[in-house]
């Protein structure tokens, strides 16, 4: 082991000295020689006692210093470590005993020597081939070692290169003696010793870079976590930025930053933030000249980010600031283009390290996100503005409630047709705050429960009337909107005087041949083909007579019915439609059957809701073809009474279906062509539900039948009772 000769990978010791033959001539060191494979043996075995369980680079360093000075008992021993062994650089790490001249003392700890291009230094090419020197101080003058003499005192040094596994240097070991050490064994058995010291020192390195790495990639996950959180909380693109610079210049340790908006089109920077430059920098939202755009315009059109880690070394740089050595940009992408480039300086050479870059790498990446983001939520403002813009500029009501009751929109028309103060935030605000018109609530309740929305006609405290319609949209809320149907509502009110007016003046001249026909019909005798005539003359003029009562009782609906209500029993009323039914039916043996549970009294209008069922199951008896059925039933849910009268007739096609409700309209099929009827039967039926506060619907297929449903409420609601 001590014979560098035998074993190449062992530490050689060399004496350095202006004369070289000294250490050849001494008898001391030649005389000590039989020694140095025991003091080795026990030198070696104190550092693996006292060393070898030690992890931490600071403390294992310390006991080093420690175990060599009390073994060897030189001045001090003094250790230079490199913590990144691939960037070259020896640093301070222990003493022992420490320098009691604090100048001294602070020397040593400022010291650091670069082991990169060592050609022209012979001593440090010496050390870096693995030879152990001594030597006087006086001999370090001129080498890289020079500052070490500050620290040495007048003192011999012995100095131990520590070589890693890979041959590169770890530390030096520097031993100050006030004996020259040519005298003694130390520099043998240091050289001996140093293959173990390096190792666990090595070791040690690589531990805390591990540990180091972990912590830089934990904190750095934390801060990235953050930066999450704080961005998703902005929208604003100039926050956006901002943060994005702070971030940058705090994790990398950056003097100085800025960040240039870039235009692909233009192949323009434009500056929009910077940090730590004092002089000549552009101000804010300057164009930058392209000739002053450097690096950062580089990489704009490059698209690649880029360390350059001696400024001085790229032709594109332009200086801002003298300081600067090392220098980062890196682009923003929004889709495939780069929209702006973050550049950081350093003051140190190399100053930004491959961790760095990563980091403003996954930080312009999230900013990129964030500036889609925020563009988004610019678009989306803009779109909801236009909308809303349309919304209070058009004439129709216009109130969105969300799924909490609280008003989500309400349109400038409806604030002025409810008579609400103008100029007062309604948004956000629960529904029964903004609206106080019960019927509009009323619909408003219905309409949630019910998927197919409804449509009614409503009268608004502007006094104008308005066709309502509510629906309900999942995710969303209730849409209600409202068409102000005043002036159709008066021409229909017109039309309708007219239309009565004309038919109650109708009544007195039918009367009248009504009359006469009675008497020619009893003073003549009239032959079986003029009877057959008369016979025809009076079915037209029962259906005459039926479209005047029709029209005259259609008028009074609409002019506004005055209803006699009344606590009375549906499954009477049911029973005597039933009834004043059964010999049209039998007429055609059709079989009329009702099924009804027990149904509670209801508030109503008994003759009026006598009429609505006459009407509906008279109705299915005359359009199902003989032999047919006819089913009335009910049931009761939530304070509604359900009554349906389903037959197995002709049925009602779905366009028909829109209309059949609507006043004079009639179903023109074959089936239908010689059946009598007015069509208004069912729009009264509806008038009269409606007054009612209920409502009436069908479900039916041409051909199959049809089911008339009517919903009652038990109770009727104040204004109406
Ligand atoms: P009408 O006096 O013609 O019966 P209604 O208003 O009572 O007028 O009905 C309108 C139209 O609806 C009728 O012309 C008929 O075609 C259709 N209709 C009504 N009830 C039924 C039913 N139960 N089955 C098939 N069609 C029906």
């Amino acid at each position: 082991m001590t014979n560098p000769d035998e074993n190449p990978g062992a530490m050689k010791y060399t004496h350095v000295s202006a004369d070289q033959n000294t250490s050849e001539a001494d008898p001391i060191l030649h005389g000590v020689d039989h020694n140095i494979p025991q003091e080795t043996f026990r030198l070696l075995q104190r550092l693996i006692r006292e060393t070898g369980i030690l992890r931490e680079t600071p403390a294992l360093l310390k006991r080093m210093v420690r175990v060599l000075q009390d073994h060897i008992g030189a001045q001090h021993v003094i250790v230079f470590y490199s913590p990144v062994p691939s960037e070259g650089v020896l640093e301070y790490g222990a003493c022992y005993p420490a320098i009691t001249d604090s100048s001294r003392q602070r020397v040593l700890e400022a010291l650091f020597f670069s082991t990169f291009r060592t050609d022209s230094d012979d001593l440090m090419k010496q050390l870096l081939s693995g030879q152990v020197l001594h030597l006087h101080k006086r001999q370090l003058s001129g080498t890289r070692l020079e500052d070490f003499a500050l620290v040495a005192g007048d003192n011999y040094v012995i100095l131990v290169p520590l070589l890693g596994p890979e041959g590169r240097v770890v530390g030096i070991i520097s031993l100050l003696m006030a004996e020259d050490p040519a005298r003694t064994h130390w520099p043998e058995v240091l050289a001996s010793v140093s293959h173990y010291c390096a190792t666990t020192l090595h070791n040690a390195i690589h531990h805390n870079e591990v540990v180091d790495n972990l912590a830089t990639n934990v904190s750095e996950l934390n801060i990235l976590q953050q930066i999450d959180a704080e961005l998703n909380a902005t929208i604003r693109l100039d926050t956006v930025f901002q943060m994005i610079m702070d971030w940058a210049l705090r994790f990398t340790n950056a003097s100085a930053g800025g960040l240039a908006l870039y235009d692909h089109h233009t192949d323009t920077l434009t500056l929009m933030g910077q940090y730590g430059y004092h002089d000549g920098r552009a101000k804010p939202g300057v164009t930058i000249p392209h000739e002053n755009g450097g690096i950062t315009l580089r990489v704009a059109r490059s698209g690649m980010g880029e360390i350059v880690a001696d400024v001085q070394l790229d032709k594109d740089y332009i200086a801002f600031t003298s300081e600067t050595h090392t220098q980062m940009s890196m682009p923003i992408f929004r889709e495939q283009h780069v929209i702006a480039v973050l550049t950081l300086e350093s003051r140190k050479v190399n100053g930004f390290k491959d961790m760095h870059f990563n980091f403003v790498d996954k930080l312009t990446r999230r900013a990129g996100v964030a500036v889609d983001n925020a563009r988004l939520f610019t678009e989306t403002n803009r779109e909801r503005q236009k909308l809303s813009h349309i919304l209070s500029n058009i004439g129709d009501v216009v109130i969105v409630i969300g799924e909490d009751r609280r008003v989500l929109l309400i349109n400038q028309s409806a604030v002025q047709a409810l008579h609400l103060p103008a100029n007062t935030q309604y948004v956000g605000l629960p529904i029964e705050d903004v609206i106080h018109l019960r019927n509009l609530l009323l619909l408003y309740e219905t309409a949630r429960q019910r998927p197919s929305g409804l449509r009614r006609e409503l009268e608004l405290p502007n006094g104008r009337t308005y066709s309502a319609s509510l629906s309900h949209h999942e995710g969303v809320g209730t849409i209600i909107a409202m068409q102000d149907v005043t002036p159709y509502k008066e021409m229909d009110r017109l039309k309708n005087e007219l239309v009565a007016t004309v038919s109650h003046d109708l009544k007195q001249p039918l009367s009248v041949m009504r009359g006469y026909l009675d008497l020619l019909n009893m003073t003549n005798t009239f032959s079986e083909r003029s009877q057959r005539y008369m016979a025809q003359l009076n079915i037209a003029f029962q259906n005459m007579r039926q479209l005047i009562d029709d029209i005259l009782d259609m008028a009074r609906i609409e002019a506004g019915l005055s209803l006699n209500i009344e606590q009375m029993s549906l499954n009477k009323v049911l029973m005597q439609a039933v009834i004043s039914n059964r010999p049209s039916a039998e007429q055609k043996a059709i079989s009329l059957q009702s099924e009804l549970p027990e149904l509670p009294e209801i508030h109503a209008d008994e003759s009026r809701i006598r009429q609505v069922f006459s009407n509906l199951i008279n109705n299915a008896i005359k359009y199902t073809p003989p032999e047919g059925r006819v089913d009335v039933s009910a049931d009761i849910q939530d304070g509604t009474v359900s009554v349906y009268i389903k037959d197995n007739g002709l049925g009602i096609s779905a366009e028909d279906q829109a209309h059949i409700f609507e006043r004079f309209y009639r179903v023109r099929r074959p089936e239908t062509e010689n059946i009598d009827g007015t069509g208004l039967g069912l729009a009264i039926v509806r008038s009269l539900v409606e007054a009612h506060q209920g409502e009436i619907s069908v479900s039916s297929s041409l051909g199959r039948g049809s089911t008339f449903r009517v919903d009652l409420p038990l109770n009727l609601t104040e204004d109406r009772a």
